[in-house]
This record gives structure tokens, sequence and C-alpha cells, in this order.
């Protein structure tokens, strides 16, 4: 390794600068993404274990860059939230998420919901709320029909600001949901505290579930506790049936993954879950 330490450095140095570059494009292209259209909402479906019927749908942020392709959310949310973009980027998918459901509504499937993602930044965001009425209002979407996916960390970030915020969102009718449950580090004490409707239970609990003992007895027991809270629980990135045959002895309420449907168009989902299913 000594000998090529000179090359390991230069190649590294190039690594570098090219992630750099690819940095500075992503933000540039990133701040003009809504205006040219470039951005899109997929729906994965969410599926009622106990009735076997799909509920609605998490609506998942796409970008479509013409040159690069398609970005992962996962690259491009923490870039929208550190360049400010969140807040507008946030306020679009929250439009169009609802307006796309109200459609369905219109076409007969009235009780449909819409779960969003919402990141840290732009649920501390002091329109935040003024946003979800704004939305809920354009798009006549009812507000139960309406849930929000919060993490852990963006709850605690600043306790007594977030509850204030959630409890004027429950009062509207909107759902709360606590997003990749399980994988914050915070204490179980604040649960009793937070104005919550719904614990989602990460994906990392659920990969290895039929085979995993400790995944396994995790799982049983948020589930457990949720029903204790009179909460729902949601478990997400169910890739095997046995996964979801298990979930459901568990009395785990409603189930997301693979094995039940990928992240589809809004023109996948209406072929693909509301024809041939009763409105
Ligand atoms: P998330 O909220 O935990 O969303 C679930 C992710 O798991 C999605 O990835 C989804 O496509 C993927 N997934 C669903 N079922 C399965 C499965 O069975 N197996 C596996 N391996 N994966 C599955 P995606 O769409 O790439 O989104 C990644 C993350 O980006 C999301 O994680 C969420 O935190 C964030 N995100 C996506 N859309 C938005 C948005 O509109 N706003 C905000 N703030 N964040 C978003
Ligand atoms: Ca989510
Ligand atoms: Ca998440
Ligand atoms: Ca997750």
């Amino acid at each position: 390794a000594k000998q090529n330490g000179g090359n390991n450095v230069k190649l590294y140095a190039t690594k570098m600068n090219e992630q750099v570059m690819h940095r500075v494009e992503l933000e540039r292209y990133l701040r003009k993404a809504l205006d040219k259209n470039e951005c899109f909402l997929v729906y994965q479906p969410l599926l009622d274990l106990m009735s076997g019927k799909i509920i609605g749908s998490e609506a998942l942020l796409r970008w479509k860059h013409p040159k690069i392709g398609l970005v992962s959310p996962l690259e491009f949310i923490p870039i929208a939230e550190e360049i400010g973009f969140i807040h507008d980027l946030g306020r679009w998918v929250l439009t169009e998420a609802c307006m796309q459901t109200k459609k369905w509504h219109d076409l007969g499937f009235r009780s449909l919901i819409i779960s969003v993602n919402v990141s840290a930044s732009q649920f501390q965001h002091p329109t935040f709320f003024e946003d979800v009425q704004q939305a809920l209002k354009q798009s006549q979407l009812p507000a139960h029909c309406l849930h929000l996916e919060l993490t852990e960390s963006s709850m605690l970030r600043n306790m007594y600001y977030s509850i204030h915020v959630m409890k004027k969102l429950q009062q509207l009718g909107v759902h709360v949901s606590i997003d990749d449950f399980g994988t914050g580090y915070s204490s179980l004490s604040y649960l009793k505290d937070l104005p919550i409707n719904t614990l989602k239970i990460d994906r990392s609990f659920i990969y290895q579930l039929h085979k995993d003992r400790s995944d396994i007895a995790i799982v049983k027991s948020i589930i457990t506790m949720g029903h204790g809270l009179r909460l729902k629980v949601v478990a997400e990135g169910v890739e095997t049936a046995e996964q979801m045959k298990l979930l459901k002895r568990l009395k785990c309420h409603y189930a997301q993954g693979y094995a039940i449907f990928k992240p589809l168009l809004a023109e996948q989902f209406e072929q693909q879950v509301l024809q041939g299913s009763e409105s």
C-alpha cells in the first residue's frame, strides 16, 4: 500500500473533486427542478391486514433530471434542507398529494388516505401549519384523509413547539405518524406525551423478520405497545408473504412493501389498485 500511497491520494482527490462538482451541480439543478416540472410523486399502497383492502397510499417524491436521470430522495432531500429549498418542495408535495387523492375520491374512492413525508426543517418552519391548511383548502381533501409522517428526531428537536403544532394538526383532523419508528435514540417515555396516531415500524426490523428471533421480539413489542397506547401500527418494507403472514398474526394493523405493491405512478395506481376494487 505504501508504494501506491501517492497514487491513492491522487485518486481520492479526483474522486472528491467529482463529488464536489456533482454536489454543486445538484444544488443548482435542484433549485430549478420544480419550475422545470422535473419532480413527480409515486404512490405506495397501504394494506389493511385485517380486511385485505388497500386503504390509501404513501406519497414518495421523485426527481428526474434530464441529464443525471433519477436522483434518490435520500440524496436530494438533505440537500434541499441545507439550501432552504425544502419549504417550496415540501409545499409542492403536500398540495400535489392532496390534489391527486381528492381526484381519486371524486372517482368514487372516498375513503382513500394519503400519507405524506415531512422532513425535520419543513416541520419546524413557522408556516408549516398554514401550508397544511392551504393544501387541504386548495384540494378540498377532508383533513382526516391526510396523514403526516414525521421522524422521532424531528419531533424531539424542539419538543415543546412540536407538540403544539402536532396538536393543532390533530384538531384539524390530520393524523400524525412516527416514521422509521425504533431507529431513533430517544427514550420511550415521550410516547405518552406526543400527540400521535400511528407508529410506522422501520424497515430494518422487518426485512429479516421471518428468520430473526430478536426482530420478531422487537416487532411484537412495538405492536403490543401500539395497541396499549391506542395507536395504529404500520409495518414498512414487507417483502415476503411470510413476513406478511407473521405481521397479520401479530395483529399489526397495516402493511406496506414490495410484497404488496411497489411505489406506483398515479396512472398505475388507478389501473392496478383502484380498478376492480370496490369503492
Ligand atoms: P421512507 O419514508 O422510510 O420511505 C420508504 C422507502 O422504502 C421508500 O424509498 C420506498 O420506495 C422504499 N420501500 C418501500 N417498500 C419497500 C420494500 O419492500 N423493500 C425495500 N427495500 N424498500 C422499500 P424512497 O422512495 O427511495 O424514499 C427514501 C426516503 O426518502 C423515504 O424513506 C423518506 O424518508 C424520504 N422521502 C421520500 N419522499 C419524500 C418527501 O416527499 N418528503 C420528504 N421530506 N422525504 C421524502
Ligand atoms: Ca415514510
Ligand atoms: Ca423516513
Ligand atoms: Ca423507513
